[in-house]
Order: structure tokens, then C-alpha cells, then sequence
């Protein structure tokens, strides 16, 4: 039975005669170590902070996926990359969601909710892999073009510094929605700015030369890149958050003007990932450690204690129940996760590790104490003990067999859990169309080159001598 519409409340979830709104802001690429809220030493998203200001900020969350293909069918669906494989999949890079799972906006859909989504030049969350399920609105533009005229169209736009469109345009459009909204909506903005490649928006011709010249350098040649040219990237990617957060605050201010705000809308602000800056040898995402991982999330609304931060590990797992739980509504059987309302109330996380997943290829478990990465292509694994190494710089898997152990048997039993609740939904996919199947063609052969880097140490036969240290 719906407590939603019986006008319960449930949890700090409100009742059916007074419906509020949910904002739903994911930023592609935002690494959490960049925020100030999140204890970067420069200026770079006041207006974020004066956000998570307002609410709760969980400090220690997690994201289950390597890349935006990996980690949005967590965020959209409280289920697994894994979970999501169907026959008709193509690759690491292109997953459908599957039809055995509700997203969060189907749900609030049902409900009765208006339902938006204004979410840029993002071809791995098109409706091609189901991301339109559950929107009145669903708002993209799809682009998988390889013609030569594409290329050529594509390089004009990241040299006007428009690799995708831009926060201002996004956000002129979620107004002109919003401007024609009454209560009771859920609205999703995905905004692409931080993403590779670096190209702020105001910079002088020879800067911007210079940023294109770096760039090119990241692809073909980071090795010999030096501290400084590393150093100017990350100032290039900092720039890029300024203008975000400028348009974020521009964001607010004008929903504010709407009547928009926390006291009657709440706002979950999140990343699907990270980016690397070759701590780990490597630029951009796609592998699994923290600096990729480790992402912003903070909620504020009615209800919403201020100024609050959970440093309790987390994981995106939970974004979508605790959407339900903010409106009142029932966590929907398909939702692996859990609502982090409890959390804020002080009480404990009841998941001990985060799993993320780059399905195929690579796995990780991640503990308080402990972050195991393994290579399934290579047969490779990498262990580190974030207590004494939290950048994940000595591999310690020899060292300790037993931990390896423990967390591998938590990711087989992961994979395993997966497949059986997979196996027990009889939904039929529908398959690709002819005319998509034609759009992905060339999508496929980018696979090929991806993660031909042998990472980690050999899987090893070792006994067991030291006792079994607790995961924690
Ligand atoms: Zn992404």
C-alpha cells in the first residue's frame, strides 16, 4: 500500500495535500576534492557551498561506476551497471537501462508528478538506453555522428569553446519549465561543464590555443607532460567549476524568483564521477580509484536539517530511496538501496562497503579501511590500505591474502546477488531499433582501445598465514 497516498507520513517524508518538488542536479566529472565544501584551499564553487550551507552533506559518498554509463543506472534506478546487461548491449561505455527496474522518475511519474529532464549533449544517457523512461519532457540532443562533417562540426565546437551545451543553456530552459510548473514536479539537470576537455569559456585566443595544445598532450602524450603543464589543466578544470557554480547560483536565484526554493522544493546535488589528474598515471575516468570515485552529495529542503555533514561512507546506491523517502513515498521493491535519511538522524550505515563497477573489466570494494581494485581482463588485482595510503599508491595485495580474499568473495557475491535478482524478473527488452542500431555502430569499435593497460599485480596462489583482519 502507497503511504503516499494514504497521506502518511513516512520517515521525514510529508503527506499527499501538500506536494513539493524535487531538483535533481548531477554534474559529470565534478570530483568532490575540488569543492570547497569539501575542504579545497581555492575559491571554486561558493555558490555550491552556500548550498550545501542549507543542508546536509555527505562527505564520504561514493560513486558505483567508473564513468556516466557505470554510475547513472545507480543514480537513476537503485540498481547496478551489472544489473542492467542485456543482450543488446554494446559495450562498457553503452548500457540500457533495464526494463525490470524502475527509475526514480517512473516512480514519481506514477505518482503524479510533472516530470523533466534537460540534460545536454550526452549521448550515454539518451533515450536510446532508456533514459527517457518516466519524463513529460525529456530534452536531448543525440549525436553519435563519425562523417567527417561530425568530426569537423565537433572540432568547431570545443574550438568556441562549446564542447557541450553550456550550464547557461540548460538552465534557460529548466526556467522556462519551472515558469509553467505548479507543485508536485521532478526535475533533472545534468550539466556537462566539468568535463573533459578542459576549455573555460572566457579565455583569450592564445589561452585557449594553449588549452587545445594541453589537451592534445593529455591524449597522446601525458607521459612527458611536466608538473606545470599538469598544474595548468587542473587550473583549466577549476576554471570550468567557477563558471558552473556561477551558473548554478544563477540557477537558484532565478528558481528563487519562481518561488522555487528549499522551503518547498528539495534539491539533491550530485556527481556521477570523477576525474583523474595522472596521480594515477592516466587523465579523465573510467578506472576505479578515489580520485574517480569519490564524488559531492548534499540535499537540502523542507525538513532538511542545515549545515549538517555525514562523514559515514555512502554510496549512489541510495540517491533514488532517499528521493522517495524525502516526498512520503514507498522505497519500490526494485531499489537495492537505501534511504540516508536514517543517517542524519545518527544512525549507523548499514552497508560496511561500496562496490563499483566498470562491468567486464574491473571491480572495486571499498571500505573504511580498505580499497580492493580488480582487473578481470588482466587477472590483476591491487589492494590498498586507505588508513596509512588514502591516495592508493602502494599496492598491498601480497601483503594481505586475506583481505584480498574477503573482498573478492564480496564481489562475487555481489555479481552473484545481481544475476539471481536479474534472472527472477521476466521483462521482455525490447531490442535496439534498426535506426539505433545503425546510430551505435560506431560506437562499438571504441571498446577496442580501452584499458589495454595492464594495471595492479598478477592474481597469485599464496597461503593464507596471518589471520583474517576485520572489514570495517
Ligand atoms: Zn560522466
Amino acid at each position: 500500500m502507497n503511504a503516499f497516498k494514504k497521506g502518511v507520513f513516512v520517515g521525514q517524508g510529508l503527506p499527499m495535500n501538500r506536494r513539493q518538488n524535487v531538483i535533481l542536479i548531477t554534474v559529470d566529472s565534478l570530483r568532490a576534492s575540488h569543492l570547497g565544501c569539501l575542504g579545497y584551499s581555492k575559491p571554486t564553487t561558493p555558490n555550491i557551498d552556500a548550498l550545501a550551507k542549507k543542508g546536509v552533506l555527505f562527505s564520504q559518498a561514493f560513486s558505483n561506476g567508473g564513468g556516466s554509463a557505470t554510475s547513472f543506472p545507480t543514480i537513476m534506478t537503485s540498481t547496478y551497471a551489472s544489473m542492467n546487461i542485456s543482450s543488446d548491449i554494446y559495450n562498457a561505455f553503452w548500457i540500457k537501462l533495464s526494463r525490470k527496474w524502475l527509475s526514480v522518475a517512473e516512480v514519481l511519474k506514477n505518482e503524479g508528478f510533472s516530470t523533466a529532464a534537460f540534460k545536454n549533449f550526452k549521448d550515454d544517457l539518451c533515450s536510446i538506453f532508456g533514459y527517457n523512461r518516466g519524463f513529460d519532457v525529456f530534452d536531448e540532443v543525440i549525436h553519435f555522428g563519425d562523417t567527417r562533417v561530425d568530426k569537423a562540426c565537433t572540432k568547431l565546437r570545443y574550438l568556441l569553446g562549446r564542447k557541450f551545451v553550456r550550464a547557461n543553456e540548460i538552465n534557460k530552459k529548466a526556467i522556462s519549465w519551472c515558469s509553467n510548473q505548479r507543485d508536485g514536479f521532478f526535475l533533472w539537470l545534468h550539466y556537462m561543464d566539468a568535463h573533459l576537455p578542459y576549455l573555460p569559456r572566457k579565455l583569450s585566443i592564445s589561452s585557449r590555443v594553449q588549452a587545445i595544445k594541453l589537451g592534445q598532450k593529455m591524449y597522446s602524450n601525458s607521459n612527458q607532460m611536466t608538473q606545470k603543464e599538469i598544474e595548468s589543466v587542473i587550473d583549466l578544470y577549476d576554471a570550468e567549476l567557477k563558471y558552473l557554480d556561477a551558473q548554478i547560483g544563477d540557477l537558484l536565484n532565478k528558481l528563487m524568483k519562481l518561488g522555487i526554493t528549499p522551503d518547498n522544493t528539495f534539491f539533491v546535488f550530485v556527481s556521477d564521477h570523477g576525474d583523474q589528474f595522472m596521480e594515477h598515471g592516466e587523465w579523465g575516468h573510467g578506472r576505479l580509484y578515489d580520485e574517480v570515485l569519490h564524488v559531492p552529495l548534499l540535499i537540502c529542503g523542507p525538513t532538511i536539517k542545515h549545515d549538517t555533514i555525514i562523514p559515514q561512507q555512502i554510496s549512489l546506491l541510495d540517491v533514488a530511496p532517499t528521493i522517495i523517502h524525502l516526498l512520503g513515498l514507498e522505497k519500490p521493491e526494485t531499489f537495492c538501496g537505501l534511504s540516508l535519511l536514517p543517517l542524519v538522524d545518527g544512525v549507523k550505515n548499514k552497508n560496511n562497503y561500496v562496490i563499483s563497477e566498470e562491468i567486464g573489466q574491473d571491480y572495486s570494494c571499498r571500505t573504511q579501511n580498505w580499497k580492493y581494485i580488480r582487473h578481470d581482463k588482466s587477472d590483476t588485482y591491487e589492494l590498498y590500505n586507505l588508513q596509512v595510503d588514502s591516495t592508493e599508491k602502494l599496492n598491498v595485495a601480497y601483503d594481505y591474502p586475506e583481505i584480498v580474499e574477503e573482498l573478492d568473495k564480496i564481489i562475487d557475491s555481489h555479481l552473484e546477488m545481481g544475476t539471481r535478482l536479474t534472472q527472477s524478473v521476466n521483462v521482455c527488452e525490447p531490442d535496439f531499433s534498426d535506426k539505433e542500431k545503425e546510430l551505435l555502430k560506431n560506437v562499438q569499435l571504441k571498446d577496442e582501445n580501452f584499458v589495454s593497460k595492464v594495471i595492479g599485480v598478477p592474481r597469485k596462489q599464496y597461503k593464507t598465514g596471518k589471520k583474517s583482519l576485520p572489514v570495517s
